[in-house]
């Protein structure tokens, strides 16, 4: 019975934490800002590369989760990623 509300309460943490989760919907790197540093690629090297022209694109944009993803345009030093939601309102920065 204790068990069972204790689970019942874990349930109710868990979706108020999933509300408060952004989904990500695009992700967008500025080609002027971005200076190749590649920390973004670092970060998640699943959806960043450079291209030839050193410059970061997003290659696979389910490549991370989206918390990573995050991390990842917080790590670029020029904030040349821009992150937005599925309703297309910017996250970052
Ligand atoms: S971290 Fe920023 S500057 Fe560095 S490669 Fe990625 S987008 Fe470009």
């Amino acid at each position: 019975m204790e068990n069972q509300q204790s689970e019942e309460k874990k349930e109710e943490a868990k979706e108020t934490k999933d509300v408060k989760v952004i989904k990500i919907g695009k992700i967008v790197v500025d080609r002027n800002l971005c200076i190749g540093a590649a920390s973004c690629i670092a970060v998640a090297p699943g959806v960043f590369e450079l291209d030839s022209e050193n410059k970061a694109v997003v290659y696979n944009p389910k490549g991370a989760d989206d918390e990573t993803i995050l991390l990842a345009a917080k790590s670029c030093p020029t904030l040349a990623i821009s992150v937005f939601d599925e309703e297309g309102n910017q996250i970052y920065p």
